[in-house]
C-alpha cells in the first residue's frame, strides 16, 4: 500500500510502498478515504515535542475509511462500516482517568499517527476501541477535520464551561480555530477572532465571529481589553507568543485554555494578578469517543462547517509547507 513515512526528523516525509498492516486482537482495518492534515503532524515529523515518536513512522490521525476486516477477539459489528480513526488509538479502559470518562488523559494511551501508524496511507489498523462510526450525515471530507480539530475545539468549549454571552477570544484561526469559532458560538459565546492573517480573519467573520483583531497590524491584548477583556481565551496556535497575549486579555474570573502545542515556550504567570483576578490556566488535549460522536451530530444536524480542500497524498512535503507559509483555507485533507 502507498503511504508517507517519516524516516527521520530532519528530512521529507517518502511515499513509499509498505506491507498493509496485520491485524492485531482487537484492531480492524481500515481502508482510508479521507485523511486530514493537522498541525501536530508537522510536530510529530519534526520530533518538536519532548516525547518524540520513533522513526520509521506513519503520521495522521484525522483518517476516515471503510472497515474491510477484522482482528480476533473483535466483537462488535464493523465489517463495511465507515469510522473515524482518531489520535487517541486506544487508551486501557481500566485506570482512574478512563474509569471517569477522562480516557484523554490514560497514562497509557496509544497515539495514532504518533506511536502507532496512522492514517497518511491507504490503509489503518485502527483498535475496535478507539473508533468513532461517522453517521451518514457527515461526508468523508467533513469527517476527516472533525475526527481531530473538531473534538479538540469542542473539547475546549466544554472545559472552558462557556455561558451564553460570555466573551470568548480564539487565538488562532486555522483548522482548530475556524471550528472553535463556531462551537463557541453554539454554546452563545460573543466571538472575538484573532490571528496575523487577513485571510483567517475573514474566513472567521463569515462562520460568525463578532469581532476580529489582526495580531500582526495591532496589538491583540490593548484591543481586547478595549472592550472589557476576555471571561475566555482559546489558543490555538503552534507558535508560543499568543500564549502570553491570550493571559494578558483575560477579565477578571478568566480562563485560558491552551490547546496549541508549539516546540518549546512557556507563559510567564504574574501571581498577583492570577489571585486577585481569580483567573485559571486550563490544558485541554482532544476529546473522548463521546465527545466525537456529539461533534459528528452537530455537524449531521446542520450546526457546523468545515473549511477544506482536498490534496493527493503524493503532495505531502508540499502541503507542510503550505501550511507553515500560511494561506491555507483552515484545513488540508488528503483523498485517497
Ligand atoms: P494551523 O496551522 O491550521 O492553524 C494555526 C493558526 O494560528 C493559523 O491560522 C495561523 O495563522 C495562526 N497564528 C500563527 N501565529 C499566530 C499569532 N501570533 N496570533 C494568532 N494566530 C496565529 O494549525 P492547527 O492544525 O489548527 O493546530 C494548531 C495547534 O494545535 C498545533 O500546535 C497543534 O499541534 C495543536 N493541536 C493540539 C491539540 C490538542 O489536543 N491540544 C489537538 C490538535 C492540534
Ligand atoms: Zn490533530
Ligand atoms: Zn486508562
Amino acid at each position: 500500500m502507498k503511504a508517507a513515512v517519516v524516516t527521520g526528523f530532519d528530512r521529507p516525509l517518502q511515499i513509499q510502498d509498505v506491507p498493509v498492516p496485520d491485524l492485531a486482537p482487537g484492531q480492524l482495518l481500515v481502508r482510508t478515504k479521507m485523511s486530514g492534515l493537522c498541525h501536530t503532524d508537522i510536530h510529530a515529523a519534526h520530533g518538536d515535542w519532548p516525547v518524540k515518536p520513533t522513526p520509521p513512522f506513519i503520521p495522521g490521525h484525522e483518517g476516515v475509511g471503510v472497515v474491510e476486516a477484522v482482528g480476533d477477539g473483535v466483537t462488535g459489528d464493523w465489517l463495511g462500516k465507515r469510522v473515524a480513526v482518531p489520535w487517541l488509538a486506544a487508551a486501557c479502559g481500566r485506570c482512574r482517568y478512563c474509569l471517569t470518562g477522562w480516557e484523554t488523559l490514560c497514562e497509557h494511551q496509544l497515539n495514532t499517527g504518533y506511536s502507532v501508524n496512522g492514517g497518511y496511507a491507504e490503509y489503518v489498523a485502527a483498535y475496535e476501541r478507539g473508533v468513532v462510526e461517522v453517521p451518514d450525515g457527515v461526508s468523508s471530507l467533513d469527517a476527516a477535520p472533525l475526527t481531530c480539530a473538531g473534538v479538540t475545539t469542542y473539547k475546549a468549549i466544554k472545559v472552558a464551561r462557556v455561558r451564553p454571552a460570555e466573551r470568548v477570544a480564539v487565538f488562532g484561526i486555522g483548522g482548530l480555530g475556524h471550528l472553535a469559532v463556531q462551537y463557541a458560538r453554539i454554546v452563545g459565546g460573543l466571538v472575538t477572532a484573532v490571528d496575523i492573517e487577513p485571510e483567517k480573519l475573514e474566513l472567521a467573520r463569515q462562520l460568525g465571529a463578532d469581532h476580529l483583531v489582526d495580531a500582526h497590524a495591532g496589538n491583540p491584548v490593548a484591543e481586547i481589553q478595549a472592550v472589557g477583556g476576555a471571561d475566555v481565551a482559546i489558543v490555538l496556535a503552534a507558535t508560543a507568543k499568543p500564549f502570553e497575549q491570550a493571559l494578558r486579555s483575560l477579565a477578571r474570573g478568566g480562563r485560558l485554555v491552551c490547546v496549541g502545542l508549539p516546540a518549546g515556550g512557556s507563559i510567564p504567570v504574574p501571581i498577583f494578578d492570577t489571585v486577585l483576578g481569580g483567573k485559571s490556566i486550563i490544558g485541554s488535549i482532544v476529546g473522548t469517543r463521546q465527545d466525537l460522536a456529539e461533534v459528528f451530530a452537530l455537524h449531521a444536524a446542520g450546526r457546523t462547517r468545515v473549511i477544506a480542500q482536498t490534496r493527493k497524498l503524493d503532495e505531502v512535503n508540499a502541503c507542510f509547507e503550505e501550511i507553515l507559509t500560511g494561506g491555507v483555507p483552515a484545513r488540508l485533507v488528503f483523498e485517497f
